[in-house]
């Protein structure tokens, strides 16, 4: 019924960053728990659920997923509507996905707000951490990243893996916490 659908908790997330990142990958993570080594490309807009339980009720989390238009690090405001929180994700072996997340930043604080309009909370995420050794290109300190996180505005950042699934959740309904927690 109709009341039944206003008492559900669903809240939109979108999943921005430049192609290749990880971002169907830690949906998939996510949501099914799964990965594939295999890039897909489908293109258009898809979103994923998620059922969570929060304070004895049931949270409906939709995942966002964008393909196709990465390359312009910019969506239409139709693809933001609605979302009070958003993944950035980076590829931390892919120098390029890292200097962009600025521009998709921006983009978010454009063109979405909270209800007191404010920036709706942004969190990074610093994928496919399980590529990196010691000798890698990886070579950002915590306090870097925690500088970054404050001077850009992101509410916390992780280091995540969609492959074998390193804070992949913990990313995600940090998010969540910190929306619930502020509202
Ligand atoms: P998207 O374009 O941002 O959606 O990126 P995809 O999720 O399609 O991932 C691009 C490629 O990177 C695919 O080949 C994935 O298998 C791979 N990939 C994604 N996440 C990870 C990760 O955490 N670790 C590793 N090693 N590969 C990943
Ligand atoms: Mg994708």
């Amino acid at each position: 019924s109709e009341q039944n659908v206003e008492n559900e908790r669903r809240y939109k997330f979108i999943v921005v960053g430049d192609m290749g990142a990880g971002k169907t990958s830690i949906i998939q993570r996510y949501t099914n728990d799964v990965f594939s080594n295999s890039y897909k490309a489908t293109i258009g807009v898809d979103f994923f659920m998620k059922d969570l339980t929060r304070e004895n009720e049931t949270v409906k989390l939709q995942l966002w997923d964008i393909a196709g238009q990465e390359m312009f690090r910019h969506m239409t405001r139709v693809y933001y509507k609605d979302s009070i929180g958003a993944l950035l994700v980076f590829d931390v072996d892919s120098r390029s996905s890292f200097e962009v997340i600025n521009e998709w930043k921006k983009d978010i604080d454009e063109k979405v707000r909270t209800n007191t309009n404010s920036p709706i909370p942004v969190i990074l995420c610093a994928n496919k951490i399980d590529l990196i050794d010691e000798e890698s290109s990886w070579n950002k300190t915590k306090k870097e990243m925690d500088t970054i996180c404050e001077e850009q505005g992101y509410i916390g950042w992780f280091e995540t893996s969609a492959k074998t699934g390193q804070n992949v959740s913990e990313s995600v309904e940090f998010l969540l916490d910190y929306i619930l927690k502020n509202n």
